[in-house]
């Protein structure tokens, strides 16, 4: 038996699966955090915590982000998400 999917329909599923993917990420930007809840420094970086897959993209994990301050050492998720 052959299971046939339409062409469009897998594509917009496609697309669709795409843009949330990417509506994540950039949610995830904006919320970024721009200065260290400690010590209030704006001299940080980001990130990939390996240990936290926020979604996966061709087969590509993509990880969630944390900041660091560069001054403290402080990390933190700045959406506020779990540690
Ligand atoms: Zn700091």
């Amino acid at each position: 038996m052959l299971i046939y999917f339409d062409d469009s329909y897998t594509n917009f599923l496609k697309e669709e699966l795409v843009m949330k993917q990417q509506e994540t990420i950039l949610k995830v930007k904006i919320r970024m955090a721009r200065e260290c809840p400690k010590c209030h420094s704006k001299n940080l970086k980001e990130v990939q915590d390996k240990t936290k897959v926020v979604a996966y993209f061709n087969h590509q994990p993509i990880y969630k982000k944390k900041s660091v301050c560069r001054d403290c050492t402080y990390e933190w998720f700045p959406e506020g998400g779990a540690e």
